[in-house]
């Protein structure tokens, strides 16, 4: 079916899903006011997206970097061969919207990294770890811990696959909590060094799609503080304890200690203080009490120390911009701030730059 014959008309039903007592009328428009970040669209994101999209989730944002691979397919079958060499989160957009034309799905083309992790996460209500690489899944840990946001993970190795949940939550461990020292790429192969089967990347999709379903809707049975390994060539089916480290506790994971930090991203460059606004940051002016009143700026005044000591006067889901006079103390309470979690900036060459 073309894109154009889609029309208005086509209305999703969720009534299959909304005759379960737990979901019903409230639930779905819970599901429909649900953000879920997919990170990567490949051999675990396929479904995840068929069924998000399905379940009537109303927002969905995607982040890939790759085009098609004709290689892709047997594990990837949302699509198709022709599309070969075009950009997946295209391609998976279109997929989506084939399935529920009311989706708001968002794409973002570019690689998962410590740049914009943080970000993404934060801006959504649950993210899924559809990557293939340990990197990836990490970099996803690291965010949804910091930004205090539930993470769906999942792995495969040929037949066996392995499914956890993070929530903020103290019954939940995160990655670091299980395995404190695996930061190493290449330890257990991807699919292109060991090969897999196509259903078992999709059996696992289909598990972090119910996950992600359960954590929306609050249904139980969320794998707090467990670990479930599957082997598909026996069948079998083990849950393992896997508690929170002590050292692991809201607001952050002691053991996070390597989130990189993108210098590029910290630091704005901006023509105008009124560009903030259009980027929605807020601006907080950072200069000691005798320097404000030395040069009033009219911004909203939080001397560096009290912003320092108390990290809490900064919502934990603003966007700012921190000012001062040369951009050197900004920059450097910005990539304090950030290590609590917050979305701070700071303006490059401070007011100077700006005449002020
Ligand atoms: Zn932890």
């Amino acid at each position: 079916m073309s894109m154009a014959t889609i029309t208005a008309t086509m209305l999703p039903d969720y009534s299959r899903q909304q005759l379960l007592k737990e979901i019903g009328a409230e639930g779905q428009a819970t599901l429909a006011r649900s953000r879920v970040l997919i990170v990567g669209v490949g051999g675990l994101g396929s479904p995840v997206l068929q069924y998000l999209a399905g379940a009537g989730v109303g927002h969905l944002g995607l982040v890939d970097a790759d085009t098609l691979d004709a290689s892709n397919l047997h594990r990837q079958p949302i699509y198709a061969l022709a599309d070969a060499g075009k950009v997946k989160v295209e391609l998976a957009r279109t997929a989506a919207l084939a399935i529920n034309p009311s989706v708001e799905v968002e794409t973002h083309a570019v690689r998962f990294d410590s740049g914009n992790a943080l970000d993404l996460v934060r801006a959504y209500d649950v993210t899924v770890d559809c990557s293939d690489n340990f990197a990836a899944k990490f970099l996803l840990n690291d965010a949804a811990v910091l930004a205090q946001r539930p993470a769906v993970f999942a792995s495969v190795y040929q037949y066996e696959g392995q499914l956890q949940v993070y929530k903020p939550q103290a019954d939940h461990a995160c990655l670091r909590c299980l395995w404190p020292d695996a930061t190493a790429d290449g330890v257990v192969g991807n699919c292109a060094e060991a090969g897999v089967l196509g259903p078992v990347p999709g059996m696992l999709g289909s598990l972090q799609a119910l996950l992600t379903l359960k954590i929306l809707l609050g249904l139980s049975g969320q794998l707090g503080g467990e670990l479930l390994l599957l082997d598909f060539m026996n069948f079998s089916t083990v849950k393992l304890k896997a508690p929170r480290r002590s050292a692991c506790a809201a607001p952050g994971c002691a053991l996070i200690h390597d989130i990189p930090r993108d210098e590029k991203e910290v630091e704005i460059d901006l023509p105008s203080l009124a560009a903030a606004s259009d980027r929605r940051l807020e601006v907080i002016d950072i200069r000691s009490a005798e320097e404000v009143e030395a040069t009033p700026a009219q911004l909203r005044h939080i001397a560096m120390s009290a912003l320092l000591a108390d990290p809490a006067l900064l919502s934990a889901t603003g966007r700012y911009l921190l000012v001062c006079a040369s951009g050197k103390r900004s920059l450097a309470a910005a990539r304090e701030l950030r290590k609590k979690g917050l979305a701070v900036h700071s303006l490059a060459g401070g007011l100077q730059m700006l005449g002020r």
